[in-house]
């Protein structure tokens, strides 16, 4: 199947789930998750009208935004752990980072999309336990602190939450924390009094319906987009 067939697959389930969850697919955004895959695969998803991508490590990705800079329309997405060396290379290569997790890096990264002069929208990981991965913030009062200083911040917008869940945890429990995230979010937007944190970063390949079906207002798939990642 080509790129361009799964894209289709891929919107057409996005959208049926949506609607299965009384919700505007258009409300859902697809992220083209283009890790350890070339910038060819990326031209084909482009051509097909695919605009957002997110890769997981900061210098793959410099790398495609380098290759493909002559795409304007092209909106870059850092979905992976984020180093704080690397902070400096986010402004103007980056429209979102979906995994900001400590104070410390929302505050290098507030001083360097300052220095440049550029806004980034940013999202907190969460990291519930047992999860696979091992970024993220585990405790209420955790995410609450760094999310009061993302949104204080003039350069930085603070817009929600991601997470990642630990895969083969099944429907049920995966729902739950997808539920609970969701709760969280809605909570930050009430006690922070901002009506832009409106985002839920959370579905890939094997679960975006579920996502969906809990108030995902973007998916990350991979796999189901440019095939399996060796
Ligand atoms: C790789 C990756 C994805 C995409 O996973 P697939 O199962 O291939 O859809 C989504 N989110 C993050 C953070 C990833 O690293």
């Amino acid at each position: 199947m080509s790129i361009k067939e799964n894209l289709a697959i891929v919107r057409q389930q996005l959208k049926q789930a949506a609607i299965q969850s009384g919700r505007t697919p258009e409300d859902i955004r697809l992220i083209a998750v283009s890790k350890t895959k070339p910038v060819d695969m990326i031209r084909d998803a482009l051509s097909a009208k695919q605009t957002a991508f997110g890769e997981n490590r900061v210098q793959e990705a410099l790398e495609k935004i380098e290759a493909l800079t002559d795409n304007p329309e092209l909106e870059w997405h850092l979905i992976g752990h984020l180093q704080k060396n690397k902070v400096k290379f986010c402004p103007g290569n980056f429209k979102w980072i979906h995994s900001v997790d400590s104070i410390e890096l929302a505050e290098k990264l507030e001083a360097r999309c300052a220095f440049a002069q550029k806004k980034i929208n940013v999202l907190i990981q969460v990291n519930l336990s047992h999860e696979s991965s091992k970024s993220g913030l585990q405790e209420w009062g955790d995410i609450l602190q760094v999310a009061e200083t993302l949104n204080a911040g003039h350069w930085l917008k603070f817009r929600g939450l991601m997470i990642i869940p630990a895969p083969n945890l099944g429907e049920i429990s995966t729902r739950k924390i997808y539920e609970k995230i969701r709760g969280w979010r809605d909570q930050l937007r009430q006690e922070l009094g901002s009506a832009e944190i409106t985002e839920l970063s959370m579905g890939m390949t094997s679960d975006y319906h579920w996502a969906i079906q809990e108030g995902a207002t973007m998916i990350r798939v991979g796999t189901a987009i440019f095939g399996s990642r060796k």
